[in-house]
């Protein structure tokens, strides 16, 4: 839709009325949303537009995915073609689009990988735990390999297990008990170390972390560890350089199969196509989503190198195959639409462009923002940022919830959507940015500005 061909208000007010009565929505308070009354009609590039003509700089790229920007008609006619010519069949077949897709993502991590479809990131971590069990299943038939190390406040999907691979406290607590094969380790937090030490003289105690629970749990119970590169959701938390290489070096020491989460981190955000290419490690398994397809539809991926793929090969009677199916897995409609999206990507050089636009908003934000004493710590990389905010930047005492709050409503009232990090009282309090990699020079000044002002107004209301 373009951005103004808007509803009239009481097309609106009808919208809104019918979703309040009827729809359940994620993750935010329904009294917030009868208060907001967003509905969001159109968007464009890096922008958005209420019902109500209200635009809006979106900084979170919806939830961190419409990577190559909003209103990209061209990947609507693909839709519309692929559906026409076959709109799917089930993915116990092959199909074109699919294909292509799947040569496209072994093609990006070098040529040693095999890719599995499925529909959400959740999924992809998910079917990642279990080709990972598989797995070991076949190569260690006297050992019992089903565990998973992953680390605290990290977030890989809202399934059971992927939430129970998460250290998301409050994500998690109204669901348990879990089964208890996920066991967590401390997390690189650097700027709140929860091992109380510094870099460089910790030594990478929290990569160290993973060996200690390797050996405490027994290496022939444990299948695989699971990273995001950067964790993002926490608030941006981008590891010491030495600190990936480390935890792969562990994972091959005690044939661990080494899952790295690429959810949000992949397609360009953090300034390369996949986040881990930034520390020269070598995943068994990938999951990725949001940007594959910038939620242009809905698909994802579990990407498996080969020497672990190969273990799903065999004759029938041994049955090695994938035991898993999703309906709508390789979809050749969104695949279709994936594959432009990447070649998009790549053409337009967006990943680049995501490492430079990064870079002068990083810049912008270090300049402007450490004036207010609220501003802690401004972390991030590529176009994946995180500003921690503060009482003091001496003491790091979190500022309070409901000023961080503040920010985040300020921002909006002055045009620009910003994230808040989740991971409970320790990490609620960073306001991050995850915007289109088409993001301009111009709205990264406006993003500085707002948040300058935002800032400002909340050190004043902290003073008066
Ligand atoms: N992993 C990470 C790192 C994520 O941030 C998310 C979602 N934000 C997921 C997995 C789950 O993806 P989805 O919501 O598509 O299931």
């Amino acid at each position: 839709m373009s951005l103004t061909n808007q509803p009239d208000p009481e097309e609106r007010r009808r919208v809104v009325a019918q979703d309040l009565a009827n729809v359940m929505h994620p993750i935010v308070q329904h009294r917030a949303l009868e208060k907001s009354q967003m509905v969001v009609t159109g968007a464009q590039g890096s922008t958005i537009v209420d019902a109500d003509g209200t635009s809006y700089l979106d900084a979170m790229a919806g939830l961190w995915c419409v990577n190559i920007g909003y209103g990209r008609t061209e990947l609507a006619e693909i839709a519309a073609e692929q559906m026409q010519q076959m709109s799917y069949y089930p993915h116990t077949g092959m199909n074109l689009p699919a294909a292509r897709l799947g040569e496209q993502l072994n093609t990006l991590m070098g040529g040693d990988y095999h890719t599995y479809f499925v529909n959400s990131g959740s999924e992809a971590n998910e079917a990642g735990f279990k080709v990972a069990r598989q797995y070991a299943k076949h190569e260690f038939p006297g050992q019992f390999r089903f565990k998973t190390i992953a680390r605290h406040y990290a977030y890989h999907g809202t399934t059971l297990a992927t939430l129970a691979a998460g250290g998301m406290g409050e994500r998690k607590m109204k669901f348990e008990p879990y089964a208890g094969e996920f066991i967590h380790v401390p997390a690189p937090t650097c700027y709140r170390c929860p091992l109380g030490l510094e870099y460089p003289s910790c030594k990478t105690a929290c990569a160290t972390a993973f060996e200690a629970t390797i050996l405490a749990e027994g290496p022939q119970t444990v299948a695989e560890v699971i990273v995001e590169p950067i964790m993002s959701a926490v608030g941006v938390a981008v590891p010491p350089d030495d600190y990936l290489p480390r935890v792969e070096a562990i994972c091959r020491k005690y044939d661990v199969l080494l899952h790295v989460d690429e959810v949000i981190n992949g397609f360009g955000r953090t300034g390369k196509m996949f986040a881990h290419q930034h520390y020269g490690i070598s995943p068994d398994i990938m999951a990725v989503a949001k940007g594959i397809v910038s939620a242009y539809l809905p698909i994802a991926a579990t990407v498996v190198k080969n020497r672990v793929f190969e273990s799903f090969l065999g004759e029938v009677a041994e049955a090695r195959q994938v035991m898993q199916v999703n309906t709508y897995g390789g979809h050749p409609v969104a695949a279709a639409v994936a594959v432009r999206n990447i070649e998009i990507m790549l053409e337009e050089q967006l990943p680049e462009r995501a490492a430079t636009m990064g870079a002068y908003l990083m810049d912008g934000f270090k300049a402007t923002l450490f004036k207010h004493a609220i501003t802690g710590d401004i972390r991030g990389k590529g176009l994946l940022i995180g500003i921690e905010l503060v009482t003091d930047r001496e003491s790091k005492v979190q500022l309070d919830g409901a000023l961080v709050q503040g920010v985040v409503d300020f921002c909006k009232a002055n045009g620009v959507i910003v994230g808040r990090s989740g991971g409970g009282s320790r990490h609620s309090n960073t306001i991050v940015f995850s915007p289109p990699l088409v993001i301009t020079r111009s709205e990264c000044d406006t993003l500085i500005e707002v948040m300058d002002k935002a800032l400002a107004a909340t050190v004043a209301k902290m003073a008066g």
